[in-house]
């Protein structure tokens, strides 16, 4: 089943330990987009400048990544600019460049309208419901967002919230959204809001996912070697969707695998800087990473004696 993603595509410039990164590939839709891509047929809408390179495009191609909704506008691509602490536990926006995404009217192509799987990454709120506007009657919409949309455009988030089935944010932005501090208490209040089922990513701690009285908890896999969390929550939010959308189900068992195939794409994510973690992963590597994950998790359950 197929899968519709829609987000930023973006230059990032990244300054971490390892130095400073100018114009990275980046942006939620490109990382949402190539963790989907490996699980079932994805399709990008977006926009991007003039001054986006041909070698990007040609990537995302080679991933088999629809792009008849992918727009190149006259103007400068999206520019996000970050600098991470140096052991990559939080980060500061330096700046935020909207550019072509400021006149941006999102057209989801005729073929695309009736595909059962959306991934609304993190971009203004109301360019994800325009996007939603233009569908049939999607099977499963999952919606990401972050502080500067908290902040710049509550209302639109809030009519936005009400539109989705699952909300996938972290813990700082779920507590911020919310105004609660206790993370049950935000989950619920999350989901009093609109959506069914909360997700809350919690960086190198993993992922939990609330939906009625269920609670799972899925552990990042420690890692060696962390070169660049960037993108990791968008890459989470679209393996996920691409693991529901692989199987076409939506049922408690379907969606705790899909937490850790989240994890496990994610895992590789921040492995590499920008998108390079992604961009030569195997559906055998999942499997192998998430082989990992249970070994992980695995709780023997002999008796007491
Ligand atoms: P993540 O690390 O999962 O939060 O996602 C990082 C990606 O989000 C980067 O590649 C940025 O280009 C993109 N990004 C950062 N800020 C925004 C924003 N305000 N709207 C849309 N995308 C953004």
């Amino acid at each position: 089943m197929s899968i519709l993603v829609v987000g930023s595509v973006a230059f990032d410039t990244i300054h971490n330990h390892l130095g400073t990164h100018p114009k990275v590939l980046g942006g939620s839709a490109t990382y949402a987009s190539l963790a989907a891509a490996p699980y079932a047929p994805t399709q990008l809408v977006g926009v991007v400048g003039r001054d986006f390179p041909e070698d990007a495009i040609e990537l995302m191609r080679r991933k088999r990544i629809g792009l008849d909704g992918l727009e190149v506008a006259d103007g400068k691509t999206f520019h996000w600019e970050g600098r991470y602490t140096d052991d990559l536990t939080s980060r500061v926006s330096i700046s935020t460049e909207l550019n072509v995404f400021a006149d941006f009217e999102p057209k989801v192509p005729k073929e695309a309208r009736s595909v059962p799987y959306v991934l609304l990454g993190n971009i203004h709120p109301t360019l994800q419901m325009q996007v939603l506007d233009q569908l049939d009657s999607p099977k499963l919409v999952i919606a990401d967002t972050m502080n500067f949309w908290i902040e710049g455009t509550p209302n639109e988030l809030a009519e936005m919230l009400k539109r989705i089935d699952v909300l996938v944010i972290n813990e700082d932005e779920a507590r911020q959204l919310s105004g609660l501090y206790n993370i049950v208490k935000a989950a619920e209040k999350l989901r009093a809001a609109g959506p069914s089922t909360v997700i809350i990513k919690r960086g190198e701690y993993g992922a939990l996912l609330f939906r009625a009285s269920e609670l799972f908890h899925a552990p990042a896999l420690p890692l060696r070697e962390v070169q660049d969390p960037t993108g990791a929550g968008d890459t989470f939010a679209g393996a996920f969707l691409g693991f529901v959308a692989s199987r076409d189900a939506t049922d408690e068992e379907t969606l705790r695998q899909a937490v850790v195939h989240g994890s496990a794409v994610a895992s590789y994510c921040v492995e590499g800087m920008s998108v390079s973690g992604l961009v030569d992963i195997k559906k055998q590597d999942i499997e192998t990473r998430v082989d990992l994950f249970r070994r992980l998790i695995h709780i023997p359950t002999n008796p007491v004696h």
